[in-house]
């Protein structure tokens, strides 16, 4: 339409004139004046209020009987073999030999009643049910799109959880055997400090005895003095000689194999998105009949969360 509000045929006059309602039969809009007059046609033309006609698609409102292919030729027959309809021209043109030709009249006749009307009607209305159903459940699919991630937050952090659990109690069995390895050698040291003490008291009394001896004593006090510390010295030079001289050492050699563990698991797991077709996906009527062709199945994207190892 080219102008929604003024008379078509007033408008081809070169005069506006507002239109106030709509002739079914040319596909336009038409004054009142203009109106009486396709009413008083032979047959007379179906007009509509305005009203009822605005809120239509102008597609389905410039559908007239007038030919799309030539103009101002007017639609008068029905070409069965190709199921369209046909003006005068259409026919010479293109359908001379189709069979069966019918009057525009004869094939529209009881439409509005019909099965075809009936069909199409409920094929748009289950269209419309389909895609409707179908958004619902992409909806549920989103939803649980979001869930799924959560989901493998909270996996991921467990196993998190598991790895350091697993690492503490590593930690706290070697921590213990060390102490435990400490406490039982730390002994050595006590045991040997205690020897080395009570040596030490011993000789060092012993070459205090004979430097304040030394001075005094007579000669033969003296002799008799060298000869026993000789001997004693003796001893305890044996003595010093086997005192012990190895001591316990702590070492640490971590252990490759854990460190190399630790080296081939750069993850926890992998995330992957799989197409998951959509459950209880709404069906067409003409599917369902068998009619039709195969019609793609709906899928939905999935998260999930492989774990490539486990802990105990
Ligand atoms: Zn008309
Ligand atoms: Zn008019
Ligand atoms: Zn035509
Ligand atoms: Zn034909």
């Amino acid at each position: 339409m080219s102008d929604t509000t003024v008379c078509a045929g007033c408008q081809r006059d070169g005069e506006n004139t507002r239109a106030r309602s709509w002739c079914s039969d040319c596909g336009e809009l038409v004054c009142n004046a203009c109106a009486k007059f396709h009413e008083k046609l032979s047959p007379p033309h179906t007009i509509v209020p305005i009203e009822r006609v605005q809120n239509l698609s102008s597609t389905l409102l410039e559908l007239s009987r007038k030919c799309e292919y030539h103009p101002g030729q007017m639609i008068v027959f029905f070409c069965s073999q190709h199921d369209c309809v046909l003006c005068d021209a259409c026919m010479t043109e293109s359908h001379e030999s189709c069979k069966p030709i019918t009057s525009i009249e004869k094939a529209a006749k009881g439409v509005k009643n019909g099965v075809a009307v009936f069909d199409l009607e409920s094929r748009m209305e289950n269209l419309c049910q389909v895609v409707k159903k179908t958004f619902g459940n992409q909806k549920r699919y989103k939803k649980q799109f979001r869930k799924s991630r959560n989901k493998i937050r909270t996996q991921i952090s467990e196993i998190k959880t598991r790895v350091i659990e697993q690492i503490n109690k590593i930690e706290e069995t070697l921590i213990k055997d060390l102490d435990k390895k400490f406490t039982e050698h730390e002994d050595t040291f006590i045991e040997g400090e205690h020897s080395l003490q009570s040596m030490l008291e011993s000789f060092s009394s012993c070459l205090a005895d004979f430097k304040s001896l030394k001075p005094h004593a007579t000669e033969i006090h003296l002799f008799k003095a060298v000869k026993y510390l000789d001997a004693k010295t003796c001893k305890q030079e044996v003595e010093a000689r086997i005192i012990h001289t190895c001591f316990p050492k702590l070492e640490f050699q971590p252990d490759i194999g854990f460190t190399n563990l630790m080296k081939s698991f750069p993850s926890f797991g992998t995330v992957s998105v799989t197409e998951e077709p959509m459950q209880l996906s709404a069906v067409l009527d003409i599917d369902q009949q068998g009619k039709a062709l195969v019609k793609p199945k709906g899928s939905q994207r999935k998260l999930s969360l492989f774990t490539s190892f486990k802990t105990t």
